[in-house]
């Protein structure tokens, strides 16, 4: 099949608000950092299907535990049957995730973990108002939407959305709601929590949800004390912390999850795209309490905790583990984020370079007044997709580039990505 006539097709058969004018790769293989159109082009694959391929396309070890499940059986469904792989894989989540963590419930998206995270915390406080962050990205079903903080870019024409819910200013740095520097602002966007709760809420919270990176908000990484002072607000007005670890989770960020780097315990966790490099499954994994809060008949998912994305998952967990991926991560984001920021000294449009592991932000600015570099931000995606380099794009206002290839990307690709880059940003 041809270019044209699939453009064609998309077009006619296919719902998609997504496709863009950039007119993305039609493709036909990808392994390991590579993916191959349909002409045969190799592409650098700088993000990993939003954050998901962690262990690299195609991944052998993923692909065999897949294929052995096939061979068994592909779907029973948790509600009549127990399912093996499914119990191991939560055995296994309550073994890697923060202490106090045992339960869990499979879905098969983002969405639906973060949908299940509420439903419980109301379920185990007797509470129903809930508290997100500005600029957050909770996924796109109208619950998640509604706890979503980008409402002019995402919440818009579909509503009405939840009406409990308050938002909490980001820890946003490089913008900050409060026009003050780190470290002499005193943590006022952590502090702030307690008059959201105070006067946005009518004391009724059973959670606060946050990412702890947040990822289509712009790659904004919250400073390292934020978490601690907010848990502590949360514990002393007894308010459930849900960790959204979707993007942020299975070493994406140089730890295992995200809120690692904070030292912090959540009492839920939701988890999603590299949970099984690229097979569909979600989690929600909770203490026991709160797992236990839910009572017969309250929530099920038909294909949640499916054995071949189980099984997958579970794969993935030891590749990550045993090749010490998350150390990987780290090392290399380490050294791409010291080239970034050596660029940004030459570099005007460069505003701000942040991240941490291989989840990075390059916030793109037209002046000294920060004013985001939206056009230059898209301009920057589609030259570099020229130069066979796939990045992403996101921000509040779409002006900051997504740094997020797979965890197992060489040093020799590290070096074909900012070669590009350098190029891009002379240019733009
Ligand atoms: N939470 C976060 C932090 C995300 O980044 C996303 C998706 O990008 C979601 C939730 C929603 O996940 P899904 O698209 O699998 O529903």
């Amino acid at each position: 099949m041809d270019d044209k006539r699939l453009e064609k097709d998309i077009e006619d058969f296919l719902i998609t608000s997504m496709l863009d004018e950039l007119s993305p790769p039609a493709v036909s293989e990808a392994e390991g950092s590579t993916i191959t159109d349909i002409d045969g082009r190799e592409y650098l694959d700088c993000f990993s299907g939003i954050s998901v391929t962690n262990l690299g396309h195609s991944n052998e070890k993923v692909n065999e535990r897949a294929i052995e499940q096939i061979k068994k059986y592909v779907h029973v469904c948790t509600y009549k049957y127990q399912v093996p792989v499914a119990v191991k894989l939560a055995k296994k989540l309550a073994g890697i995730t923060p202490e106090g963590l045992q339960k869990t419930f499979f879905g098969n998206s983002g969405a639906e973990a973060i949908e299940t995270a509420v439903k419980l915390s109301r379920k185990s406080t007797g509470k129903h108002e809930l508290i997100a962050l500005m600029c957050s990205f909770h996924g796109r079903t109208l619950g998640t939407l509604s706890l979503t903080g980008q409402a002019a870019r995402r919440r818009y024409d579909m509503g009405p959305y939840l009406s409990s819910v308050s938002f909490s200013p980001a820890p946003y740095c490089y913008r900050c709601p409060f026009d003050k520097e780190y470290p002499e602002c005193d943590m006022s966007c952590a502090r702030f929590l307690e008059h959201v709760i105070d006067y946005s809420s009518s004391g009724e919270v059973a959670a606060f949800i946050a990412e702890p990176i947040l990822g289509e908000g712009g790659i904004i990484v919250p400073p390292d004390e934020y978490f601690t002072i907010v848990k502590d607000i949360l514990e002393d007005r007894e308010i459930k912390f849900i960790a959204d670890e979707v993007q942020t989770g299975f070493a994406r960020t140089g730890e295992f999850f995200g809120i690692e780097n904070y030292d912090v315990e959540p009492q839920l966790m939701t988890m999603a795209k590299g949970i099984a490099n690229g097979y569909p499954i979600s989690a929600c994994t909770t203490t026991k309490a709160v797992g236990d809060s839910f009572e017969p008949g309250d929530h099920l998912s038909t294909f949640g905790g499916n054995p071949v994305s189980a099984a997958a998952s579970l794969g993935t967990i030891e590749e990550i583990l045993e090749n010490d991926i998350a150390e990987r991560s780290a090392e290399k984001g380490d050294i791409l984020q010291k080239r970034l920021r050596e660029m940004k000294e030459d570099q005007e449009i460069i505003g701000d370079v942040r991240g941490k592991g291989l989840m990075i932000g390059i916030e793109l600015v037209k002046n000294d007044d920060k004013e985001p570099a939206v056009e230059e931000a898209t301009k920057v995606k589609k030259k570099m997709k020229e130069k066979d380099v796939l990045i992403g794009q996101g921000g509040v206002s779409g002006s900051v580039l997504r740094i997020q290839p797979p965890l197992i990307i060489t040093e020799e690709q590290i070096d074909s990505l900012l070669n590009g880059l350098q190029d891009c940003f002379e240019n733009v």
